[in-house]
């Protein structure tokens, strides 16, 4: 029996961390985020039916990186030890094959569910796409792997898809209505119950990890909270909304590189799993199983 339209929601570099004056999480107002965890987003965290602090080391030695963090969430498969390394931003060819053959996109459509990438891509960046020149983080990749479509600024003008930075305000485009975090949310919501699994990738926390810029973390993370209560609002009791992220990076403002902290994996609108999920490894398996979708091999 297939369940509930699954909205992912993918933060990159969100880990939990202590709280401290270099950590944002212990001083942003982030309600929805709690409400999703249980509790703060810190260090220690409780396991809770719903709500749990996954490894995402992977057992490889160095510090956790894009590109594999990533396809690990999306196939279940450890990508870190594949590659023997933790590998940044963009996926290997060996990494691009696996998440086109075993990615949670690839395995659902393969039978017969629907799949949404949520992200609005610039014109530019379609265009690249289309000629093979785009540098594809592992997101893109597993969505191009299963044929799913990109969406780009039509889609945005006309409330089908929602940009990296959830207002808009990127693309400085004049088609492009700016909206508030609250309303790509529930925009994103929207979209989601249209679709069996949806995926929204969030960025920005990443890049202000790098950046060690303590304002701009909190509001990044407020913003994401913001938009993590309107999708909410219109999943509730209809969907499953859930947080999940690649690796530690913006809980530690004292490094501008990522971190060995656990992550946090939490949900709301689905029961919990036979086991408890350890690691990067066990979310892609979590999902197809909330699909209906058996676990082993490729489609
Ligand atoms: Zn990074």
């Amino acid at each position: 029996m297939a369940g509930s339209p699954v909205l992912m929601v993918f933060v990159d570099g969100l880990g939990l961390g202590a709280p401290g004056p270099a950590n944002p999480l212990a001083v942003a107002r982030t309600p929805c985020i709690d409400g999703l965890c249980g509790q703060r987003p810190l260090w220690p965290f409780a396991p809770l039916p719903n709500a749990w602090a996954l490894d995402a080391c992977l057992g490889v030695p160095g510090i956790p990186q894009s590109a594999t963090g990533q396809t690990t969430l999306l196939t279940g498969v450890n990508a870190a030890r594949l590659e023997g390394r933790h590998r940044r931003a963009y996926p290997s060819r060996q990494l691009q094959t696996l998440l086109a053959r075993e990615g949670l996109p690839a395995r659902l459509v393969a039978r017969g569910r629907r799949v949404a990438f949520i992200n609005a891509f610039r014109a530019g960046s379609l265009e690249r796409i289309a000629l093979g020149t785009y540098p594809a983080t592992a997101t893109t990749c597993a969505m191009l792997g299963a044929a799913v479509p990109l969406r780009g600024v039509a889609e945005l003008v006309s409330a089908g898809a929602v940009y990296h930075d959830l207002s808009g305000e990127g693309l400085q485009d004049p088609e492009v209505i700016l909206v508030t975090p609250g309303e790509a949310g529930r925009r994103a919501g929207h979209i989601a119950l249209r679709y069996d699994f949806s995926l929204f990738e969030y960025f920005l926390t990443d890049l202000a990890g790098h950046r060690r810029e303590m304002g701009w973390a909190v509001s990044c993370l407020e913003a994401l909270d913001a938009f993590l209560g309107g999708a909410l609002e219109v999943l509730s009791g209809r969907g499953v909304l859930m947080l999940c992220s690649d690796h530690g990076n913006v809980e530690d403002l004292g490094t501008g590189e990522h971190t060995l902290n656990p992550v946090p994996l939490a949900w709301t609108g689905s029961p919990p799993p036979a086991g408890p999920p350890v690691s990067l490894v066990d979310v892609a398996p979590l999902i197809l199983s909330w699909l209906g979708v058996p676990p082993g091999g490729p489609g």
